[in-house]
């Protein structure tokens, strides 16, 4: 068994925190195990629970899309959320839970160990960058965080919700393409960055 599967073998029935109590499945990610990136979301949703993938809903089918915009297919990267349990009603992640599950994140970066780690929406930026930053002033930026950097981008439910946002996600899509196109550039440490 390769790691990354024993790995879910051992987290597939956590029960750390009270969405244990609601959810279908733990959706663990998906994915190239050895992906140079990767794309983290916030929690799964309806769909993502039931089917025990990341990202197959509309906001999923959007991010397929995007990532075909430029050139990548989602076997070619790795996709998890900050929060591997459905919220109830798809609320907001509660910290405790943040904090109970985020280890889990941390040890398959440190596994698939990436070079590039796209953060989707405030949620996953403000758990990566271990700051209360706002995605509108962070968003194509790059942040060295341990070994790899990390790249915020809009979330693609957002898009879903306000269709004003499409043409600034798109714009994300393409800014994350010329930036992995340049190669690694020195990178703002967090502590840098613009807040609230
Ligand atoms: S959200 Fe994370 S910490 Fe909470 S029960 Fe699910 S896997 Fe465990």
């Amino acid at each position: 068994m390769i790691p990354l599967q024993q790995f879910y073998e051992e987290i597939k029935d956590c029960r750390k925190c009270r969405l244990c109590e609601s959810r279908t499945h733990v959706v663990f990610g998906e994915g190239n195990p050895n992906a140079e990136i990767m794309f983290i979301g916030e929690a799964p949703g309806e769909n993502e629970d039931l089917q025990n993938r990341p990202f197959v809903g509309a906001a999923g089918k959007l991010l397929t899309d995007l990532l075909g915009s430029i050139g990548l297919k989602r076997e070619d990267v790795y996709i998890a959320n900050v929060i591997k349990c459905r919220p109830p009603e798809n609320r907001n992640p509660q910290t405790d839970e943040i904090d109970a599950c985020l280890p889990y994140l941390w040890k398959q970066i440190e596994m698939i160990k990436p070079r590039v780690v796209c953060t989707l929406g405030n949620f996953a930026a403000q758990a990566l960058l271990d700051k209360k930053v706002s995605i509108t002033k962070v968003r194509g930026q790059h942040f060295q965080v341990r070994n790899f950097l990390v790249f915020p981008i809009l979330h693609p439910a957002a898009v879903l919700h306000q269709g004003n946002l499409r043409p600034a996600l798109s714009e994300d899509f393409q800014n994350l393409k010329k930036f992995l196109a340049k190669g690694i550039q020195p990178a703002s440490q967090p502590e840098q960055m613009g807040f609230f």
